[in-house]
């Protein structure tokens, strides 16, 4: 549980329990798994129990009393990320638990509050039962996906909840990337979804009867490359396809390149300071599956760990947010 917090993306964390189970190529390198294990800790996998972290509902009131100052000093409001250390929607999660959590989350509400999950098909059967009927309007709701057949098979359920709760802001974190996606043409069935626009294009006209005609669409895209000792380097037109996609659409917000930066994202002195010391390099060339039409540069890439690479984007920073979280 941590008050303050180096994400990118929020001001704090708040936990009421640590402990998860890994459910995808997304959690390989899970970082929360890695720092239960750091602390001697074993509440990861199947049939092992969650460890309830008792101060969290003080953290959270505590959060909530300094939420006003917060907005003065900053312009803008505190976000916080729900389970940092967990996923919310955790089958093994304790129901009780998850009933304190959504109780004091939806009672904070001078908070901008942040629920990411992998399980987003847990969500409709676990919120409270007002949240159906009565979305609170602080909490904004994100899936994590990193292929893209998780996406066609998330993101549409992911917008639907949108639809039927009337929740204010949904996002997308793509991190860590592991191949090139699109948002904009997901194959659903015998359709195609723009995430971005929530428009269905089909092949078949007679069964659009059988789907809503238009979903809301995607508010944030977060997109992340791989840190950890495995980690594998996402080529920049990947990012920039996606930040292209989300133009005028929804905030973009890129979070880092992970263990590898590309050249061009290095600064000259640094550049030649990593070509100097050896650090391993890597020319990632054209993806000929997703990119058919686009010929992809070859791009050399060097292992400079997640700090040095940064997260410029050809000489910029992309740190935006949806107006949920302004
Ligand atoms: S769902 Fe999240 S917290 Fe759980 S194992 Fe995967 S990456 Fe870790």
């Amino acid at each position: 549980m941590a008050e303050r917090s180096a994400i990118e993306w929020c001001d704090g964390t708040v936990n009421f329990w640590w402990g998860c189970t890994k459910v995808g190529p997304g959690c390989d390198n899970c970082y929360a798994e890695d720092y239960n294990n750091f602390r001697g800790n074993k509440q990861w996998g199947p049939n092992t129990e969650r460890r309830e972290i008792k101060g969290a509902p003080a953290l959270i009131q505590k959060m909530q009393r300094s939420a006003a100052a917060f907005q003065a000093e900053n312009g803008r409001p505190l976000r916080i990320f729900m389970q940092s250390m967990s996923d919310i929607f955790d089958n093994e999660a304790n129901d009780e638990l998850r009933a304190k959590l959504f109780d004091h989350a939806a009672a904070a509400d001078g908070l901008r509050i942040i629920m990411l999950t992998k399980r987003i098909s847990n969500v409709a059967k676990m919120v409270p039962a007002a949240w159906r009927e009565n979305w609170p309007r602080h909490i904004g709701l994100m899936v994590t996906v990193v292929t893209q057949r998780e996406a066609e098979r998330d993101l549409p359920r992911l917008l639907e909840l949108k639809r039927l709760f009337g929740i204010p802001w949904v996002g997308v974190s793509i991190e860590p990337m592991q191949e090139p996606m699109t948002l904009r043409d997901l194959r659903v069935g015998k359709f195609l979804l723009n995430a971005m626009t929530g428009e269905w294009s089909y092949m078949h006209r007679m069964m659009l009867a059988n789907l809503p005609e238009r979903l809301p669409g995607l508010d944030w895209v977060i997109v992340g490359g791989e840190s950890g000792k495995n980690a594998r380097p996402i080529h920049p037109e990947w990012v920039r396809k996606l930040k292209r996609e989300c133009e005028g659409r929804a905030a973009f917000l890129f979070k880092q390149w992970g263990e590898w930066a590309p050249d061009n994202d290095l600064h000259p002195a640094v550049r030649a300071n990593f070509i100097k010391r050896r650090v391993e390099k890597r020319e990632l060339n054209r993806d000929p599956s997703a990119f058919a039409s686009v010929q992809l540069e070859i791009m050399t890439m060097y292992r400079v760990g997640k700090h040095a690479a940064g997260r410029t984007l050809d000489g910029r920073t992309y740190l935006n947010f949806p107006m949920g979280l302004q």
